[in-house]
């Protein structure tokens, strides 16, 4: 195949959030090829599986290429009319509170920050939820208790410098495979390096670790608070940072105190010589850096898991220095883009705080709203419990499969059945999803938008289009403008193009901050499309002009990795970092009739539901059908045999799915990816076991903590 080199673009990854680089080619004859950007930071040429296959995933099979209106075709401006008239003529006979958006980590930055706008600024709701509340609202929430701000204070880089890589709940060689074989490559040049996996399996990501605690389902914050009365038992505190920087302290340590070592090994199924080795290892490096995933966000006490981690870090000082700190790691390509523009339900745009009657008259002033949002909006699981109940009777969903990722999907599909007016901006003409929508909105795809994303460590990266936009479908950004302007703004949603967004959002981050608040990219309020053609990756905050703001061609030439913290002044009203006192409780959600806890997540070479990357046979060769992994004495007692088709059930549902019998797992759990759809197979939608108990802080569903019996089909 011939290259046309002049065709190349630089773009990045559309799946997971460690936001790696993507070269994309459009040859002669229409055929994309993709290859990793070697000077993007995130990953330096390399590509997972998943990144190198973006090519085989964007045919034009099953798109939507038209709007259509009770499943026939119509043209954009009656489509527009109707969702504008219905959405205003619901907020005058009902109130704001009456309209939702549910919207997604798949969507880019400017897409994001119009949505929010339109929301929390001229409707008057904060009733714009995502399905990031489902990946990271514990991290969010965690950081907020802790540094006064939702502030991520590492660098990928660290994972490269530290000494000791302490893994939570995070299967980093499937799901974040770019940042693993980091830490692997980093590793074979210091040997000396150590990796300690926290997770109930024996994961992929186990080869590299020298040791693996198999931790018992939510053991998390025993661990954590274990840590930390170890830590004050043995002397290893930072005493003069404490007293500097943090308050709470000794509300904290009494909290950690009220297991002795035999409570912990009891509460975590791990053993006192376990803990033991992990516990001194971890006193005895300072440079320290602890990732955490959705085996600490997806659970009832994942925030109070995210404080424990975090508590550890405080009481030793290993925050903000050269490889030490906490670091949560994000699921989807943009979690991070929509925490800055407030793409969440409690939060405002640039980080500011919807409680706060200041962020409010900033917020409003800014965008000389009409109605800014006074107090959060539903969550997640709420949000589709009020459309149940039919406190939500227009809802419009953007770039994202509700029907088959929520928890209690059933019940969701019920609901949004039952709704009264229901849009759905997608890519996909039939979705699980898509299939209920009374509107359907053609979306632009990657390869065919414009905008910006952040990855996991807060770099911004451009996503660039390649492809030309096919049939009438447009970019979201653009098609919320529209609906806003019909709905009486015009000149609030006047824009022209994605970087006049994105100099807003900048302006927004900038706009009486002064240092005052972590999210500021101040320096790129006066972007012109030039500059926003050539942004290079950059990390925030960026108050200030960079040099070069735009390097010629958009490529990096260097980057120096930004920190937060390292002067040990945090975003609380007295800079000081807040430890949030934690006691241990292990909730028992078994019983006689569901025996086992069933944990859910992904696998290397699926995304999400499938929609693209189930486009790519390649893909499906590593694990080709839905699958429930379950321990040999698990299997004897519950007569499986390894291949046997198995009925995993929950008080919500069941799915018929093939056994792997293995040691790898943890006896009493059992393990099922969430990837498969009834499109891809029969009885395979495991979220309709999943229950809707969420985090009592961040509203993040416990996805990983399901009550559940295997039975041979
Ligand atoms: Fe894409 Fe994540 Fe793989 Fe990088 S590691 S190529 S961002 S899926």
């Amino acid at each position: 195949m011939e290259i046309d080199e002049a065709r190349e673009v630089r773009t990045t990854c559309p799946y997971c959030g460690v936001g790696c680089g993507v070269l994309a080619k459009v040859a002669a004859d229409g055929e994309v090829s993709v290859r990793g950007d070697p000077s993007h930071p995130a990953n330096f040429g390399r590509l997972c599986s998943k990144g190198s296959a973006l090519a085989e995933t964007i045919d034009l099979d099953g798109r939507l290429l038209h709007p259509e209106i009770h499943g026939r075709r119509a043209g954009w401006d009656e489509a527009l009319d109707l969702v504008a008239s219905t959405f205003s003529q619901t907020i005058a006979e009902h109130g704001p509170d009456a309209v939702a958006f549910y919207v997604s980590g798949q969507l880019l930055t400017e897409d994001y920050y119009v949505a929010n706008k339109l929301m929390k600024g001229f409707v008057g709701s904060a009733n714009i939820d995502t399905n990031s509340r489902l990946c990271m609202a514990s991290s969010v929430a965690g950081h907020r208790r802790a540094f006064g701000s939702d502030t991520v204070p590492g660098t990928y880089e660290d994972l490269e410098l530290a000494d000791l890589i302490v893994l939570v709940g995070s299967n980093l060689a499937w799901c974040h495979p770019v940042l693993y074989q980091r830490i692997a490559a980093a590793r074979e040049k210091r040997p000396e390096m150590k990796v300690v996996l926290v997770d109930p399996r024996r994961t992929m990501t186990a080869d590299i670790a020298d040791m693996h605690l198999a931790i018992a389902p939510d053991g998390d914050v025993a661990l954590f608070t274990g840590l930390l009365a170890y830590l004050g038992r043995h002397n290893a505190l930072d005493r003069a940072y404490i007293t500097a920087h943090t308050t709470g302290f000794g509300q904290a340590l009494f909290a950690a105190s009220v297991l002795d070592l035999a409570g912990v090994a009891a509460a975590t199924g791990l053993s006192e010589d376990e803990l033991d080795r992990f516990y001194s290892l971890f006193a005895a490096t300072s440079k320290t850096v602890t990732v955490y995933s959705q085996g600490v966000n997806q659970s009832s006490s994942g925030t109070d898991k995210v404080n424990a981690i975090i508590n550890c870090h405080l009481a030793t000082g290993r925050i903000g220095s050269p490889g030490a700190g906490p670091f949560s790691v994000t699921g989807q390509p943009n979690a991070m883009g929509g925490r800055e523009v407030g793409g969440m339900a409690n939060m405002l745009a640039a980080h500011m705080e919807i409680e706060n009657p200041e962020h409010r008259d900033r917020m409003q002033r800014f965008w000389t709203a009409p109605a800014i949002a006074e107090r959060p909006g539903l969550k997640a699981v709420e949000m589709f419990q009020a459309v149940a109940d039919g406190r939500i009777k227009a809802l419009w969903i953007m770039a994202t499969n509700p029907v088959d990722s929520m928890p209690d999907a059933d019940a969701v599909e019920a609901a949004i059945k039952a709704c009264p007016f229901v849009v759905v901006s997608d890519v996909l003409a039939r979705t699980d999803t898509v299939r209920h929508a009374h509107i359907r909105l053609p979306a632009a795809a990657w390869g065919e938008k414009d905008g910006t994303v952040t990855n996991s460590e807060r770099r911004i990266s451009r996503q660039r289009a390649f492809l030309d936009l096919p049939g009438e479908a447009r970019p979201d950004w653009q098609v919320v403008a529209e609906v806003g302007k019909r709905m009486g703004f015009a000149e609030a949603f006047s824009y022209a193009s994605p970087s006049e967004v994105f100099a807003e959002h900048a302006a927004l981050s900038g706009f009486e901050n002064d240092g005052a608040r972590d999210f500021d990219i101040g320096a790129y309020a006066g972007v012109d499309a030039e500059g926003y053609e050539e942004l290079a990756p950059f990390q925030w905050p960026a108050p200030s002009p960079v040099t070069p703001l735009w390097p010629k061609g958009g490529r990096t030439t260097g980057h120096q990795p930004i920190r937060f913290f390292a002067d040990g002044n945090f975003y609380t009203p007295d800079r000081k970092a807040r430890f949030i006192a934690i006691r241990p409780a292990v909730e028992t959600r078994t019983s006689l009739d569901y025996p086992l806890i069933l944990n859910t997540g992904r696998i290397r070479d699926h995304w999400h539901t499938m929609t693209r990357t189930g486009k790519s046979p390649r893909l499906s060769q590593h694990i080709a059908e839905p699958f429930v992994e379950i321990h040999p004495a698990d299997a004897q007692r519950f007569g499986i045999g390894d291949a046997d088709i198995a009925r995993v059930s929950s008080p919500r549902g069941d799915v018929l799915v093939r056994a792997l019998v293995t040691a790898r797992q943890r006896q009493g759990s059992l393990f099922a990816p969430m990837h498969w759809t009834d499109q891809f197979a029969a009885k395979g939608r495991l979220d309709a076991l999943t229950a809707p108990l969420t985090d009592p802080v961040s509203g993040q569903p416990a996805l990983k903590h399901v009550a559940a019996r295997i039975e041979k089909f």
